[in-house]
């Protein structure tokens, strides 16, 4: 017997209900009980799909209002004391608080005395991203007083609720290990793994009780045992899992994401009833496990990808999944590699998608029937589901073979690419000497990162435009009109390098895969990024060439209303590539080079129409790291080339730009440095300047512009912090190789503090070349 199961479904719902729900909610628009009563209605849908799909089990606990993590700070009853919650809060409420903050407005009228909440409001739980996924959960926080209280009562009530089903209820935690890795300590010196013997009794008592409840199955999630772990994590591991032992219920070690390497024989000999293993980004280690696995455990096999939107090869994992299955005998389950939370709902009936890369794609639907074939074919026989069979592999040959995919032209110019193709023609320093001739620009100069204000009428334009209700002559002057706009703007303010604005940019990935020939969009891909907030990829799936420029009209068009020198502004290829839902039929690095060629077509052109500064953006390039650090080599090489290939074709005059957003860049500052861009920017200024000290410290060749203000906030800072922070600035990096501008793209701004910020920073560069 093999048994099907899937290791979580998406939350959002078919047409993002539980999106709209909670922004009602947090409007105030709909009660608790309201926004309770759809979950409840998401939960019995994705339960009756599970059932409908011939699921041999219906998976609890999946579901959250913002994030499973913060599920699990209220289900072990550890909210941090900082919230100063009284306890007559709703569970619900102090949920949204954790996850939102409570804003200065609130707190100034929540009545709280002392002031628990701050003049300044609470501050929400960190939000980071969730390994290596686009998903972000809410950052647990620990101390030497965290305290663990179980409070099971809405995990129990989902168990009952699903279990109106007629299934085996399997409810799916994240493991304590886990849990307290992903979590933070609160003060210096503390271990947070010293919690895990308070954390335990916790956990076994949730096994009882789940127990009591019926559950005969439990799946708890490690995905940490695929990370390079501390020895003392990995030891943990034993002594965690050997106390959970003793309830009536088995559990289920789930891994993912990564392949378990040095952990491998440990995961396999905790004393757990079964594990589950992710075989697609890990399938060399299938034999190792089949080896490994006592033959009393049941091995779950993530074959489906639950990553991508490809439809699973079904002969093909056939033939790996029956010899499996052979050695197991009667102990294999098969399931998608991770859960479904990553992937639209569904992607087969999306009429946007274009023809026939439609009938290519599986969203969680389409997994939960790709299973359910598997499971009749390992039992029955390939003529049990022949016509299923058959249909699968007319798309996936259709796939393999089709002219859309494979553009000869892109591989014959990949083939003839010169070794040189990622060298600028001269060195830095040379290169540097001549910008310098042309550009002829101020110490200290002033730039933004690119974006302006994108404003409701922008919006509604773009909108407007995209349903056909304005024609292409009127929403081009729409768009030049604020493009004069944001140019009038930066000139008034003084700025010495300008930008367009952007206006005609929905998203920065979006814009160029529109664009390129490789991509096409759904209408309804959505994945949760993190709380209500969903994005929808653009799916690549086929090479990548460009039929023709891209930004160079808007660019020009911006150019001619100024002397000042105006900046072409790009998305990496990097970047383009980890946005995007990408091609598993050719290696990414491949995938990435393509996009580099395109993009570099257009940094060329740019130059050809009289562009002398251009920005590439990189903020992907950290998030892009493989999960193991053994990984990280190779793939920063293919990365920092592809980037140095986009930008390679110019002069030595034309001046690259680069930029980055927050993140550790510490450890990877040669790779980054070896992507030679005349100049980056990124983002410090809410670590104040701390950041910028590793490329003091590494002696960074190239001209840095370090952000001298955050621009998530409407706060506009006052000149002398500003100026202060060039100054922490100039004791790391040479004066001569500093710029001045925000952190980041200011899309998000209102043009009020836009403008009074950008004058104060203005003022502090002025006032940094008088000091000079
Ligand atoms: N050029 C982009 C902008 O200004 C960069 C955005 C980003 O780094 N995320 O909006
Ligand atoms: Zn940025």
């Amino acid at each position: 017997m093999t048994k099907i199961h899937t290791l979580g479904f998406p939350r959002m719902g078919q047409n993002r209900e539980l999106k709209f729900a909670l922004e009602k909610h947090w409007r105030g628009e709909i009660t608790e009980a309201e926004l309770e009563a759809t979950g409840k209605q998401l939960r019995q849908r994705h339960w009756l799909l599970q059932k409908q799909s011939g699921l041999d089990f219906v998976t609890a606990g999946d579901f959250a209002y913002y994030d499973h993590i913060a599920n699990h700070i209220q289900l072990l009853g550890c909210e941090p004391a900082r919230f100063g919650f009284s306890g007559n809060e709703s569970e619900l409420a102090r949920y949204f608080t954790m996850a939102r903050g409570v804003a200065k407005e609130q707190a100034a009228s929540c009545g709280c005395a002392g002031g628990e909440h701050g003049s300044e409001g609470t501050h929400a739980l960190e939000m980071t991203k969730w390994f290596d996924t686009n998903y972000h959960y809410l950052v647990p926080e620990f101390d030497a007083q965290t305290q663990f209280k179980l409070h099971s009562d809405r995990l129990l009530a989902q168990v009952q609720e699903a279990a109106a089903y007629g299934l085996p209820v399997k409810p799916v935690l994240v493991g304590p290990l886990t849990f307290l890795w992903l979590g933070k300590e609160k003060t210096a010196g503390f271990d947070r793994l010293s919690l895990l013997d308070k954390l335990l009794p916790e956990y076994k008592e949730l096994l009882h009780r789940l127990a009591a409840a019926g559950v005969q199955w439990v799946q708890i999630d490690e995905p940490i045992l695929g990370l390079d772990l501390p020895g003392a994590w990995t030891l943990a591991f034993d002594r965690a899992y050997h106390s959970l032992q003793g309830t009536d219920v088995s559990i289920l070690l789930a891994t993912y994401f990564s392949p378990l390497e040095d952990n491998l024989s440990l995961a396999c000999k905790l004393p757990v009833a079964g594990l589950h293993v992710d075989a697609i980004r890990a399938g060399h280690e299938l034999n190792a496990v089949l080896d490994w696995l006592p033959a009393s455990k049941q091995l779950s096999v993530g074959f489906i990808d639950g990553r991508n939107i490809w439809r699973t090869d079904l002969k093909k994992a056939l033939a790996t999944l029956r010899p499996a299955l052979e050695r197991r005998q009667s102990a294999l389950w098969v399931a998608p590699s991770c859960s479904l939370l990553h992937v639209p709902f569904s992607l087969a009936q999306d009429a946007a998608v274009q023809e026939p890369v439609r009938y290519w794609l599986a969203g969680a639907v389409e997994k939960l029937e790709e299973l359910s074939i598997l499971q009749r074919g390992l039992q029955d026989g390939d003529a049990a589901i022949a016509s299923e069979l058959q249909a699968n592999q007319t798309a996936i040959t259709q796939r393999a073979t089709s002219p859309l995919v494979k553009n000869p032209a892109v591989a014959a110019r990949i083939a003839a690419l010169p070794a040189d193709a990622d060298q600028r023609g001269a060195a830095f320093a040379q290169r540097q000497a001549q910008q310098r001739q042309r550009l002829q620009l101020p110490a200290f100069p002033t730039t933004t990162i690119g974006s302006f204000p994108q404003t409701g009428e922008i919006r509604a334009a773009r909108a407007a435009f995209k349903r056909g209700e304005l024609s292409q002559a009127d929403y081009t002057q729409a768009m030049e009109q604020e493009i004069a706009l944001a140019v009038r703007k930066q000139e008034e303010l003084g700025i010495d390098v300008l930008v367009h604005g952007e206006a005609e940019r929905n998203d920065m990935v979006e814009y160029f895969g529109e664009q390129l020939d490789g991509f096409t969009f759904s209408a309804n891909g959505w994945v949760q990024s993190y709380g209500s907030r969903c994005v929808k990829p653009p799916i690549l799936f086929g090479d990548v060439a460009r039929p023709q420029a891209m930004t160079v009209a808007w660019t020009q068009y911006a150019q001619s209303l100024t002397e000042r020198h105006m900046k072409g502004m790009l998305t990496g290829p990097i970047t383009i590539l980890q946005w995007s839902f990408v091609r598993d039929d050719q290696p990414r690095a491949d995938t990435t080079l393509q996009i580099a060629l395109a993009i570099r077509d257009e940094v060329v052109d740019l130059e050809a129409a009289g562009i002398a500064i251009i920005q590439i953006d990189e903020p992907a390039i950290r998030e892009g790291l493989p999960l193991r650090r053994a990984g990280w080599k190779p793939y920063l090489n293919w990365a920092t080339k592809a980037f140095r290939v986009s930008a390679s074709g110019v002069r030595a005059d034309t001046q690259i730009h680069t930029h980055m957003c927050y993140s550790e860049f510490n450890d990877i500052l040669p790779e980054i440095a070896s992507m030679d861009a005349d100049v980056i920017t990124i983002e410090t200024s809410r670590s104040d300047m701390e950041l910028l000290r590793g490329f003091g410290d590494f002696h960074y060749p190239n001209e840095i512009g370090p952000g001298v203000y955050d621009i998530h906030s409407p706060r506009v800072p006052p000149v002398e912090e500003m100026v202060r922070l060039l100054q922490k600035a100039k004791a790391v990096v040479p004066a001569d190789h500093l710029w001045v501008n925000p952190d980041c793209g200011l899309k998000t701004r209102g043009w009020p503090e836009t403008e009074a910020a950008l004058a104060n920073m203005v003022k502090a560069a002025q006032q940094l070349r008088e000091e000079t």
